[in-house]
């Protein structure tokens, strides 16, 4: 049996409601109930409360099993490329100093890893992960080069500080901080015009548009505008990544089932198709996979044959955590 819970309010905050949701998903279970969700907004925490609290969460929309287009090669040898988004974690130096050395002990890793530190720890992440082949990248850059735009980052700063990738477009930016498509694409440009750099851009529906099946054109439209300009010989020579995140699997705990994360992998080589006339580049695209993965979730992922690698956020903070993921992204 089935219970749909519709929540009609979306103010995060309200004890009551939360105290009430979560009795009623208590009891339901108790009852035998399968729980199913509805209209949620990733960050009301009522909703976050009911997917955390379900095991076994049926998702509104399924996906069937799916292969990438026949135009598409399958013999296209792409490296899994494994990336931890620390985002505004640890809150000190020494921590974060702690978290470098606990990567730096998991030494050389077959795939291709990067990590995404708050700014002021690059200098000490490249410092400590020299010779690991770790690379290390910012969370974000601005489109300025220069000039009179007090809290920017310009890329030729991140490029001639060491740092060989940024990470774009992230949900967070786009829903706290305003970051719109136009916005992230003059990011993506300025990044690639720096020789040394390299992009991991986010693409990914929230709930609302995943429930109503709007996951292909949303993504379609964040990759057409995001890559707007972007040169196919860019894309050939492997400078961006793309990271399919869904919203609703960021920090929720809960993940795409593989078919899933399959199915918008593929509707993302099939936009990079009809973007591009050479075909190549939707073959060799790298598409990570991000949204709660972890040492349990990342083999089957990556069984998939278009999901190439993982971005991660929580499980990145913790090094046996993230060295087992990177592993797993492997074998
Ligand atoms: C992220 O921040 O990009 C992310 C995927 O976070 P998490 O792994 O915690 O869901």
């Amino acid at each position: 049996m089935i219970l749909y819970i519709h929540l009609l309010h979306k103010q995060p905050g309200n004890n009551m409601k939360l105290f009430y949701c979560n009795l009623s998903l208590v009891l339901a279970t108790a009852a035998g109930f399968t729980i199913q969700t509805g209209n949620i907004n990733k960050y009301n925490s009522i909703s976050t409360a009911l997917y955390a609290g379900n095991p076994n969460p049926v998702f509104p929309v399924q996906y069937a099993p799916v292969a990438a287009s026949p135009a598409i090669s399958s013999n296209t040898n792409r490296r899994p490329i494994v990336a931890g988004n620390w985002k505004l974690n640890p809150a000190t130096k020494a921590e974060a100093i702690e978290l470098l050395n606990g990567l730096k002990a998991g030494g050389v890793h077959d795939s291709e890893v990067v990590i995404f530190p708050p700014l002021p720890y690059l200098s000490d992440a490249l410092t400590i992960l020299a010779g690991t082949g770790i690379n290390v990248g910012a969370q974000n850059a601005g489109s300025n080069t220069k000039g009179a735009f007090t809290g920017e980052i310009a890329p030729s700063m991140l490029a001639s500080s060491g740092c060989s990738h940024v990470l774009l477009g992230h949900s967070e930016r786009r829903s706290l901080f305003g970051e719109s498509d136009s916005s992230i694409n003059e990011r993506v440009q300025a990044c690639l015009a720096e020789a040394s750099l390299n992009v991991v851009l986010c693409v990914g529906e929230t709930l609302e548009e995943y429930e109503i099946g709007l996951l292909k054109s949303v993504v379609d439209t964040q990759l057409r505008k995001g890559l707007a300009g972007v040169s196919a010989d860019d894309l050939l020579m492997g400078r961006v990544v793309i990271a399919y995140e869904p919203v609703w699997a960021i920090g929720t705990g809960l993940v795409a089932t593989p078919n899933q994360a399959q199915a918008a992998h593929v509707a993302i080589r099939d936009t990079l198709l009809s973007m591009y006339t050479n075909p190549e580049v939707a073959s060799k695209m790298r598409i990570q996979y991000g949204g709660s993965v972890s040492p349990d979730s990342v083999k089957d992922l990556m069984a998939m044959p278009d999901v190439d690698g993982a971005l991660v956020g929580g499980a990145s903070l913790i090094p046996d955590s993230f060295l087992k993921i990177i592993q797993g992204s492997w074998n």
